[in-house]
């Protein structure tokens, strides 16, 4: 295990005289912290002996019943019985690389892909395959020839791990009409999908995508999470698997935790059952789309000729690709320096690609430091392309080291 790159980050990038667009921290502000504290105690007052109590592994019925209702605006239809509610879907994927995997097995994601799975895969030795994404998301050309590849290899690929909807980092949405395609790909090759969709309530029109779940419930395991649609820091995220795979996570759920925490999951049912959860998440959608729109005029104001973005249409996150020559992993101390921080791009492969590309989050600074953070990023990419121009290629500079402090300890 070796620690993100992100997570390295976030020491410098907290300080406040810098405008960072690297962390993925949802946008709370707009949650009702009032009336939520009042539900809180009255939960206490009026079922606190079961709330701070130990509780099923699998998590309680009623929010599982909950969860099925929220699956279904993606087209799942699913029973509670086969919902396994986590400690966020950070352990839900932590659990599913568990049961699957064996040191040396493949796991093929989209390249680039969300840096929490790739700690996971890497914790248990799974070697990672990456597949080409374009505007439209995962390319089905480009998953074949990857099982293929790896079938002619004598690799044992055990799962398909892919964020359909607003993914993390890319931006970009898997067009519903590839869908099937890439489903059927996996069933052809026996290879299952797991599809991570924390964001897919989160379409800046409302709009929402057919679930993967929902086109091939056998073949599919599915995670949820409250993080981005309503709080994160009650860790309560949850699995949707197939009936044989639901049994296994439930035991290996029970052996990290022995059940989620059962006031939280509490918090969250009562959450659902008493707000307008809904209304709520149209809030969370206006405040990022005024963010991302932030984001994309400042860009299209300040880059470099040569650098090129995804332009999301929900979730937190724009990926850029800036000019050959370019190394924004070496860049970002000097970016550090001039008070703007992301993430380079190198942090969301396995395989040590994305030298040319960072991933810009828009979901937490407000609009007005959105666009300083990119003018300022501009300027450093601005002289880092002088440096190219004049020196040729800047990436051969090591970024850490005793004359070059890492940017955490710097
Ligand atoms: N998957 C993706 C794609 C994510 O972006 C995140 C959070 N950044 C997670 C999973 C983990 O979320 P949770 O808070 O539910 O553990």
């Amino acid at each position: 295990m070796t620690a993100s790159e992100i997570r390295a980050l976030f020491a410098v990038a907290s300080r406040p005289e810098v405008v960072s667009l690297a962390g993925g921290m949802p946008n709370l502000a707009a949650l009702p912290l009032d009336s939520l504290s009042a539900q809180v105690g009255e939960l206490i007052a009026e079922e606190g002996l079961v709330a701070l109590q130990y509780g099923s592994a699998q998590g309680i019925p009623v929010l599982r019943e909950q969860i099925c209702d929220i699956m279904a605006l993606e087209g799942i239809s699913a029973h509670p019985d086969d919902v396994v509610v986590t400690v966020g879907s950070q352990m839900g994927l932590d659990m599913v690389t568990r049961l699957f995997c064996d040191p040396g097995d493949v796991v093929i994601a989209e390249g680039p892909s969300y840096v929490g799975a790739l700690g996971s895969f890497a914790a248990y030795q799974a070697q990672v395959l990456h597949v080409t994404m374009d505007d439209d998301g995962l390319v089905p050309e480009a998953l074949r020839a990857a099982l293929d590849q790896a079938e002619r290899a004598g690799k044992r690929v055990k799962f398909l791990y892919t964020i359909p909807n607003f993914h993390n980092p890319a931006g970009v949405t898997l067009a519903t009409g590839r869908r099937a395609e890439i489903l059927a790909i996996c069933r052809e090759h026996g290879v299952l999908v797991v599809e991570d969709n924390p964001y897919g309530l989160l379409g800046f029109d409302g709009q929402t995508y057919p679930a993967l779940r929902s086109l091939d419930p056998e073949n599919v395991v599915y995670l949820g999470s409250f993080s981005k649609t309503f709080a994160s820091g009650l860790r309560v995220g949850w699995v949707l698997a197939p009936h044989a795979v639901r049994e296994k996570l439930v035991l290996a759920a029970e052996s990290a935790t022995l059940c989620p925490p059962s006031l939280n999951q509490m918090i969250v049912s009562r959450y659902l059952e008493t707000h307008d959860w809904k209304g709520q998440i149209k809030t969370f959608q206006e405040n990022y789309r005024e963010r991302r729109d932030a984001m994309i005029s400042a860009l299209e104001q300040h880059m470099p000729a040569g650098c090129t973005w995804t332009h999301p249409d929900g979730g937190f996150y724009v990926w850029v690709t800036v000019p050959e020559g370019v190394d924004t992993k070496a860049m970002l101390p000097r970016a550090v320096t001039a008070r703007v921080a992301y993430a380079s791009g190198t942090g969301f492969y396995a395989d040590g690609f994305g030298s040319r590309q960072m991933r810009l989050s828009y979901c937490y600074p407000t609009p007005e430091r959105i666009k300083e953070g990119v003018r300022r990023l501009a300027g450093v990419l601005e002289s880092e392309m002088d440096l190219v121009r004049t020196f040729g290629n800047v990436s051969m500079k090591p970024i850490s080291g005793p004359e070059n402090p890492s940017p955490d300890t710097a």
